[in-house]
């Protein structure tokens, strides 16, 4: 059964104060109903002149409101730096980062060093025991065994992963350059990318 109120509903205006205090009121108290829900609950009590048309223009008044249906400001990505899509070979520009510790049972730790390559995002793992400078250069050896030698390496300076910050301070550059063999061959550049910033070399 319709209510009586329903039937025989209160005629109002589309332009008057009270109006838009009634619609505003009912809105708020609806959690913040849209459009047409807004207009059923209206309906119930109410028979606004030109209501759609009336609801829509108090709504769109209300800017609290509008701002949480308006969509976010996006910006297109930028194009991929040229390190990302160049032709060359599986691994030839990779990034490095360390994921970890492990622990492992007795008490050991344990770490692990991620090679990624760049353009063909092809990823290899290697084990590290420690947190030296020679772990470190055993593992970018056996990576190089495997994958053949780079020409662009990526690293970030830590900050992602737990233990990596302090490795990464503690290694020792200039002494990696002596040591590899790559240096010896053709020589490879090892690149920065700042703390925290934003790193082409991932997704
Ligand atoms: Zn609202």
């Amino acid at each position: 059964m319709d209510s009586e109120d329903f039937k025989n509903p209160i005629i109002l205006p589309s332009h008057h104060q009270v109006v838009e205090r009634l619609i505003m009121t009912e809105h708020k108290k609806n959690s913040h109903a849209g459009l047409q829900m807004l207009l059923n609950i209206l309906r119930e009590h109410y028979w606004i002149l030109n209501a759609r048309k009336t609801v829509r223009s108090v709504l769109s008044k209300f800017v609290i409101c509008l701002r949480h249906t308006k969509r976010n400001v996006t910006t297109p990505s930028a194009s991929l730096p040229e390190n990302r899509i160049k032709d060359v070979a599986v691994f030839e520009i990779i990034g490095f980062d360390l994921a970890g510790p492990l622990h492992l049972k007795g008490g050991s730790k344990a770490w692990i060093c991620i090679y990624t390559c760049a353009v063909f995002r092809a990823v290899h793992l290697e084990l590290l025991s420690s947190l030296t400078t020679e772990a470190f250069l055993q593992s970018f050896r056996r990576f190089i065994a495997r994958r053949g030698r780079p020409s662009i390496v990526y690293c970030d300076n830590g900050s992602n992963f737990i233990g990596a910050p302090n490795y990464l301070k503690s290694v020792n550059w200039t002494e990696i350059a002596q040591f590899s063999s790559i240096r010896r061959i053709n020589g490879f550049s090892i690149l920065l990318l700042p703390p925290g910033g934003v790193v082409s070399g991932k997704d």
